[in-house]
Protein backbone atom coordinates (compact mmCIF):
# COMPACT_ATOMS: atom_id res chain seq x y z
CA UNK A 1 0.00 0.00 0.00
CA UNK A 2 2.78 2.07 0.80
CA UNK A 3 4.43 2.01 -2.28
CA UNK A 4 1.37 2.34 -4.22
CA UNK A 5 0.83 5.38 -2.58
CA UNK A 6 4.06 6.92 -3.60
CA UNK A 7 3.54 5.16 -7.47
CA UNK A 8 0.62 8.15 -7.13
CA UNK A 9 3.02 10.58 -6.00
CA UNK A 10 5.64 10.00 -8.62
CA UNK A 11 9.19 8.23 -8.72
CA UNK A 12 10.51 11.83 -8.48
CA UNK A 13 9.53 14.66 -6.27
CA UNK A 14 11.08 18.19 -6.84
CA UNK A 15 10.53 20.68 -3.54
CA UNK A 16 11.69 23.98 -2.87
CA UNK A 17 13.09 25.54 0.46
CA UNK A 18 13.36 29.22 0.75
CA UNK A 19 15.64 30.04 3.37
CA UNK A 20 15.02 32.78 5.80
CA UNK A 21 16.72 36.17 5.24
CA UNK A 22 20.06 36.86 6.54
CA UNK A 23 20.34 40.50 8.08
CA UNK A 24 21.56 43.10 5.89
CA UNK A 25 19.51 41.23 2.96
CA UNK A 26 17.20 43.29 0.32
CA UNK A 27 13.94 41.30 0.80
CA UNK A 28 10.94 39.97 -1.00
CA UNK A 29 12.07 38.91 -4.76
CA UNK A 30 10.13 35.63 -3.91
CA UNK A 31 6.78 35.16 -3.16
CA UNK A 32 5.52 32.11 -2.37
CA UNK A 33 2.55 29.90 -2.02
CA UNK A 34 1.73 26.19 -1.60
CA UNK A 35 3.51 24.99 -4.92
CA UNK A 36 4.28 27.64 -6.54
CA UNK A 37 6.67 30.28 -6.39
CA UNK A 38 7.01 33.87 -8.11
CA UNK A 39 10.68 35.34 -9.00
CA UNK A 40 10.72 39.26 -9.36
CA UNK A 41 13.61 39.88 -12.03
CA UNK A 42 14.68 42.59 -13.88
CA UNK A 43 10.97 44.00 -13.60
CA UNK A 44 9.36 40.60 -14.68
CA UNK A 45 7.65 38.32 -12.70
CA UNK A 46 8.48 34.48 -13.60
CA UNK A 47 6.56 31.83 -12.08
CA UNK A 48 7.37 28.28 -11.21
CA UNK A 49 5.49 25.36 -10.40
CA UNK A 50 6.78 22.41 -7.99
CA UNK A 51 5.54 19.66 -5.72
CA UNK A 52 5.43 21.77 -2.96
CA UNK A 53 7.49 24.85 -1.18
CA UNK A 54 8.82 25.13 1.75
CA UNK A 55 8.38 28.81 3.28
CA UNK A 56 11.27 30.29 4.76
CA UNK A 57 9.61 29.42 8.57
CA UNK A 58 9.21 25.85 7.94
CA UNK A 59 10.96 23.37 10.13
CA UNK A 60 13.37 20.60 9.84
CA UNK A 61 10.42 18.54 10.96
CA UNK A 62 8.03 19.77 7.78
CA UNK A 63 11.24 19.03 5.30
CA UNK A 64 11.67 15.32 6.78
CA UNK A 65 8.07 14.82 6.67
CA UNK A 66 8.21 14.68 2.76
CA UNK A 67 11.69 12.40 2.78
CA UNK A 68 10.59 9.75 5.46
CA UNK A 69 8.09 7.79 3.01
CA UNK A 70 11.70 7.20 1.05
CA UNK A 71 13.48 5.88 4.19
CA UNK A 72 10.35 3.22 4.17
CA UNK A 73 10.86 3.03 0.11
CA UNK A 74 14.42 1.85 0.27
CA UNK A 75 14.03 -0.71 3.92
CA UNK A 76 10.98 -2.04 0.97
CA UNK A 77 14.38 -2.81 -1.60
CA UNK A 78 13.89 0.42 -3.50
CA UNK A 79 17.20 2.56 -4.44
CA UNK A 80 16.64 6.17 -3.02
CA UNK A 81 18.34 9.68 -3.83
CA UNK A 82 17.48 12.64 -1.88
CA UNK A 83 19.80 15.30 -3.26
CA UNK A 84 20.01 19.37 -2.18
CA UNK A 85 20.33 21.31 -4.62
CA UNK A 86 21.14 24.98 -4.65
CA UNK A 87 23.68 28.05 -5.26
CA UNK A 88 26.45 28.02 -2.17
CA UNK A 89 24.46 29.77 0.80
CA UNK A 90 21.15 28.81 0.02
CA UNK A 91 20.46 26.16 2.85
CA UNK A 92 21.58 23.13 1.45
CA UNK A 93 23.70 22.20 4.17
CA UNK A 94 21.10 22.89 6.47
CA UNK A 95 18.82 21.22 4.99
CA UNK A 96 21.25 17.85 5.06
CA UNK A 97 22.76 18.42 7.92
CA UNK A 98 21.17 21.09 10.00
CA UNK A 99 22.80 21.41 13.32
CA UNK A 100 22.61 19.96 17.22
CA UNK A 101 19.08 21.73 17.77
CA UNK A 102 17.86 21.70 14.43
CA UNK A 103 19.31 18.35 12.84
CA UNK A 104 18.72 17.65 9.66
CA UNK A 105 18.17 14.96 6.87
CA UNK A 106 20.98 13.07 7.41
CA UNK A 107 20.72 12.30 10.98
CA UNK A 108 16.88 12.24 10.91
CA UNK A 109 17.20 9.29 7.99
CA UNK A 110 19.90 7.13 10.16
CA UNK A 111 17.31 7.48 13.01
CA UNK A 112 14.76 6.84 11.27
CA UNK A 113 15.80 3.94 9.45
CA UNK A 114 16.81 1.59 12.47
CA UNK A 115 13.78 2.52 13.82
CA UNK A 116 11.65 1.17 11.20
CA UNK A 117 13.79 -1.40 10.65
CA UNK A 118 13.81 -2.91 14.55
CA UNK A 119 9.82 -2.62 14.58
CA UNK A 120 9.92 -5.16 11.22
CA UNK A 121 10.23 -8.38 13.21
CA UNK A 122 9.25 -10.55 10.14
CA UNK A 123 12.62 -9.25 8.32
CA UNK A 124 16.09 -8.43 9.84
CA UNK A 125 18.48 -5.80 8.02
CA UNK A 126 22.25 -5.55 7.54
CA UNK A 127 23.44 -1.97 7.09
CA UNK A 128 26.98 -0.44 5.92
CA UNK A 129 27.89 3.21 5.77
CA UNK A 130 29.95 5.09 2.95
CA UNK A 131 30.93 8.67 2.42
CA UNK A 132 33.05 10.11 -0.17
CA UNK A 133 33.29 13.06 -2.15
CA UNK A 134 33.22 13.99 -5.90
CA UNK A 135 35.41 16.83 -6.69
CA UNK A 136 36.48 18.22 -10.00
CA UNK A 137 35.61 14.76 -11.78
CA UNK A 138 37.03 12.75 -8.53
CA UNK A 139 36.42 10.53 -6.50
CA UNK A 140 37.67 10.76 -3.01
CA UNK A 141 36.46 8.36 -0.16
CA UNK A 142 36.00 10.66 3.06
CA UNK A 143 35.97 7.52 5.70
CA UNK A 144 39.16 6.60 4.49
CA UNK A 145 40.99 7.35 8.11
CA UNK A 146 38.09 6.44 10.14
CA UNK A 147 39.40 4.61 13.19
CA UNK A 148 36.44 2.62 13.20
CA UNK A 149 37.80 1.12 10.10
CA UNK A 150 39.07 -2.58 10.17
CA UNK A 151 40.52 -3.15 6.98
CA UNK A 152 43.67 -1.59 4.96
CA UNK A 153 43.82 2.29 5.40
CA UNK A 154 45.88 2.97 2.11
CA UNK A 155 43.92 5.32 0.35
CA UNK A 156 43.05 3.78 -3.34
CA UNK A 157 42.05 4.81 -6.16
CA UNK A 158 38.34 4.80 -6.45
CA UNK A 159 36.64 3.39 -9.86
CA UNK A 160 32.87 2.76 -10.87
CA UNK A 161 32.34 -0.69 -11.90
CA UNK A 162 29.09 -2.00 -13.10
CA UNK A 163 27.77 -5.74 -12.68
CA UNK A 164 25.67 -7.87 -15.18
CA UNK A 165 22.55 -6.91 -13.41
CA UNK A 166 23.29 -3.09 -13.76
CA UNK A 167 23.90 -2.55 -9.91
CA UNK A 168 27.04 0.11 -9.59
CA UNK A 169 29.76 -0.65 -7.01
CA UNK A 170 32.25 1.44 -6.29
CA UNK A 171 36.16 -0.25 -6.01
CA UNK A 172 38.10 0.17 -2.93
CA UNK A 173 35.20 2.39 -1.47
CA UNK A 174 35.54 1.97 2.48
CA UNK A 175 32.17 0.75 3.87
CA UNK A 176 31.45 0.29 7.37
CA UNK A 177 28.43 -2.08 8.39
CA UNK A 178 26.35 0.41 10.85
CA UNK A 179 24.29 -1.53 14.34
CA UNK A 180 22.62 1.91 15.09
CA UNK A 181 22.14 5.24 14.19
CA UNK A 182 24.95 5.91 16.87
CA UNK A 183 27.29 4.12 15.02
CA UNK A 184 26.29 5.88 11.89
CA UNK A 185 26.16 9.25 12.81
CA UNK A 186 30.02 8.66 14.29
CA UNK A 187 30.99 8.01 11.13
CA UNK A 188 29.35 10.85 9.44
CA UNK A 189 30.94 13.09 11.69
CA UNK A 190 34.34 11.72 10.92
CA UNK A 191 33.20 11.77 7.31
CA UNK A 192 32.39 15.68 7.51
CA UNK A 193 35.42 16.62 9.47
CA UNK A 194 37.78 14.84 6.52
CA UNK A 195 35.93 17.11 4.14
CA UNK A 196 35.99 19.69 5.90
CA UNK A 197 40.05 19.77 6.65
CA UNK A 198 40.68 19.34 2.89
CA UNK A 199 39.44 22.61 2.90
CA UNK A 200 41.76 24.87 3.66
CA UNK A 201 42.25 27.12 0.54
CA UNK A 202 40.06 30.14 0.63
CA UNK A 203 37.68 29.44 -1.84
CA UNK A 204 36.10 26.74 -0.03
CA UNK A 205 36.09 23.50 -1.98
CA UNK A 206 33.52 22.05 0.19
CA UNK A 207 30.90 24.39 -1.97
CA UNK A 208 32.28 23.34 -5.02
CA UNK A 209 32.24 19.30 -4.34
CA UNK A 210 29.48 17.01 -4.30
CA UNK A 211 29.28 15.03 -0.56
CA UNK A 212 27.74 11.99 -1.09
CA UNK A 213 26.63 9.80 1.78
CA UNK A 214 25.54 6.00 0.55
CA UNK A 215 23.31 3.59 3.30
CA UNK A 216 23.45 0.27 2.16
CA UNK A 217 21.06 -2.39 3.04
CA UNK A 218 20.65 -6.20 2.97
CA UNK A 219 17.04 -7.79 4.01
CA UNK A 220 16.33 -11.12 4.58
CA UNK A 221 13.31 -12.54 5.80
CA UNK A 222 12.96 -15.48 8.62
CA UNK A 223 14.86 -18.46 5.86
CA UNK A 224 18.12 -16.09 5.82
CA UNK A 225 18.37 -16.44 1.88
CA UNK A 226 18.59 -14.10 -1.07
CA UNK A 227 18.57 -11.25 0.78
CA UNK A 228 17.11 -7.88 -1.42
CA UNK A 229 19.47 -5.39 -1.65
CA UNK A 230 19.37 -2.06 -2.17
CA UNK A 231 20.92 1.60 -1.17
CA UNK A 232 19.77 5.18 0.25
CA UNK A 233 21.91 8.21 -1.12
CA UNK A 234 21.79 11.65 0.78
CA UNK A 235 23.71 13.78 -1.72
CA UNK A 236 24.64 17.65 -0.66
CA UNK A 237 25.54 18.77 -4.58
CA UNK A 238 27.81 21.48 -4.95
CA UNK A 239 27.19 25.11 -5.18
CA UNK A 240 24.90 25.77 -8.73
CA UNK A 241 25.97 29.29 -9.08
CA UNK A 242 27.17 30.45 -12.55
CA UNK A 243 30.83 31.29 -12.34
CA UNK A 244 30.95 32.35 -16.02
CA UNK A 245 29.49 35.90 -15.48
CA UNK A 246 31.68 36.25 -12.68
CA UNK A 247 35.27 37.11 -12.71
CA UNK A 248 36.25 33.95 -11.93
CA UNK A 249 39.23 32.80 -13.17
CA UNK A 250 41.93 29.65 -13.07
CA UNK A 251 41.43 27.35 -10.28
CA UNK A 252 37.59 28.49 -9.44
CA UNK A 253 36.63 28.79 -12.99
CA UNK A 254 37.79 24.81 -13.72
CA UNK A 255 35.21 24.19 -10.44
CA UNK A 256 32.85 25.73 -11.52
CA UNK A 257 32.84 24.22 -14.80
CA UNK A 258 33.08 20.68 -13.27
CA UNK A 259 30.23 21.72 -10.94
CA UNK A 260 28.23 22.95 -13.68
CA UNK A 261 28.60 19.69 -16.04
CA UNK A 262 27.57 17.15 -13.71
CA UNK A 263 24.76 19.29 -12.49
CA UNK A 264 23.64 19.55 -15.74
CA UNK A 265 24.17 15.74 -16.10
CA UNK A 266 21.94 15.00 -13.34
CA UNK A 267 19.44 17.11 -14.21
CA UNK A 268 19.68 16.04 -17.81
CA UNK A 269 19.24 12.00 -16.40
CA UNK A 270 15.84 13.27 -14.21
CA UNK A 271 14.31 14.70 -17.28
CA UNK A 272 14.60 12.01 -19.48
CA UNK A 273 13.47 9.58 -17.09
CA UNK A 274 10.79 11.82 -15.91
CA UNK A 275 9.52 11.92 -20.18
CA UNK A 276 10.30 8.46 -20.35
CA UNK A 277 13.02 8.63 -23.09
CA UNK A 278 14.23 5.79 -24.45
CA UNK A 279 18.04 6.87 -23.39
CA UNK A 280 18.75 8.11 -20.57
CA UNK A 281 22.73 9.46 -20.64
CA UNK A 282 24.16 8.71 -17.42
CA UNK A 283 27.53 8.67 -18.80
CA UNK A 284 27.95 11.92 -18.86
CA UNK A 285 29.30 12.51 -15.43
CA UNK A 286 31.31 10.71 -12.95
CA UNK A 287 27.97 11.72 -10.80
CA UNK A 288 24.95 9.94 -12.86
CA UNK A 289 27.50 7.37 -12.93
CA UNK A 290 27.55 6.45 -9.40
CA UNK A 291 23.81 6.99 -9.28
CA UNK A 292 23.02 5.20 -12.40
CA UNK A 293 21.42 2.17 -10.50
CA UNK A 294 19.50 4.40 -8.08
CA UNK A 295 18.21 6.95 -10.66
CA UNK A 296 15.92 4.81 -12.49
CA UNK A 297 12.42 3.18 -12.64
CA UNK A 298 12.37 1.20 -9.95
CA UNK A 299 14.00 4.07 -7.78
CA UNK A 300 12.92 7.18 -5.73
CA UNK A 301 14.32 10.55 -6.01
CA UNK A 302 13.37 13.83 -3.80
CA UNK A 303 15.52 16.97 -5.46
CA UNK A 304 15.27 19.44 -2.51
CA UNK A 305 15.85 22.75 -4.40
CA UNK A 306 17.42 25.53 -2.35
CA UNK A 307 16.67 28.96 -2.88
CA UNK A 308 17.46 32.69 -1.28
CA UNK A 309 15.28 34.93 -1.04
CA UNK A 310 16.82 37.73 -1.65
CA UNK A 311 16.72 40.04 -4.24
CA UNK A 312 20.37 40.10 -5.46
CA UNK A 313 20.30 36.48 -5.88
CA UNK A 314 16.84 36.54 -7.82
CA UNK A 315 19.48 35.83 -11.40
CA UNK A 316 20.32 32.15 -9.58
CA UNK A 317 17.63 31.77 -7.77
CA UNK A 318 15.63 31.76 -11.59
CA UNK A 319 18.15 29.21 -12.62
CA UNK A 320 17.51 26.70 -9.39
CA UNK A 321 13.88 26.87 -10.10
CA UNK A 322 14.15 26.18 -13.77
CA UNK A 323 16.68 22.99 -13.24
CA UNK A 324 13.90 22.39 -11.02
CA UNK A 325 11.01 22.43 -13.93
CA UNK A 326 13.20 19.88 -15.99
CA UNK A 327 13.59 18.00 -13.28
CA UNK A 328 10.22 17.41 -12.59
CA UNK A 329 10.11 16.44 -16.34
CA UNK A 330 8.16 19.68 -17.82
P1 LIG B 1 24.78 25.93 1.49
O1 LIG B 1 25.13 24.61 2.09
O2 LIG B 1 23.72 25.82 0.43
O3 LIG B 1 25.96 26.68 1.01
P2 LIG B 1 24.12 26.63 4.21
O4 LIG B 1 23.29 25.46 4.59
O5 LIG B 1 25.52 26.63 4.68
O6 LIG B 1 24.10 26.84 2.63
O7 LIG B 1 23.32 27.93 4.66
C1 LIG B 1 23.89 29.22 4.70
C2 LIG B 1 23.54 29.89 6.03
O8 LIG B 1 22.13 30.07 6.17
C3 LIG B 1 23.97 29.05 7.22
O9 LIG B 1 24.41 29.91 8.24
C4 LIG B 1 22.69 28.35 7.63
O10 LIG B 1 22.68 28.00 9.00
C5 LIG B 1 21.62 29.37 7.30
N1 LIG B 1 20.35 28.72 6.91
C6 LIG B 1 20.10 28.13 5.73
N2 LIG B 1 18.86 27.65 5.65
C7 LIG B 1 18.28 27.94 6.83
C8 LIG B 1 16.98 27.71 7.39
N3 LIG B 1 16.02 27.07 6.69
N4 LIG B 1 16.75 28.15 8.64
C9 LIG B 1 17.70 28.79 9.33
N5 LIG B 1 18.93 29.04 8.88
C10 LIG B 1 19.24 28.62 7.64
MG1 LIG C 1 27.00 23.65 2.10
Amino acid sequence: LHNRYLDLKGNVRVFCRIRPPARKEQQAAVVPSLNKIHVAVSGKRKIFELDKVFLPASTQDDVFAEVSPLVRSALDGHNVCVFAYGQTGAGKTFTMEGNRELPGIVPRTLQTLFHQASSDRSRSYIFTFSMLELYMGSLRDLLVSAPQRITDPAPKCLSIQMDVKGWVEIENLSEFVIKDAKQARKLYRTGSRARATACTNSNEVSSRSHCLIRVTMACTDHSGENPILSKLWLVDLGGSERLLKTNAKGQILEEGKAINLSLTALGDVISALQKKQPHIPYRNSKLTQILRDSLGEDAKTVMLVHVSPSKEDAGETVCSLTFATRARGI
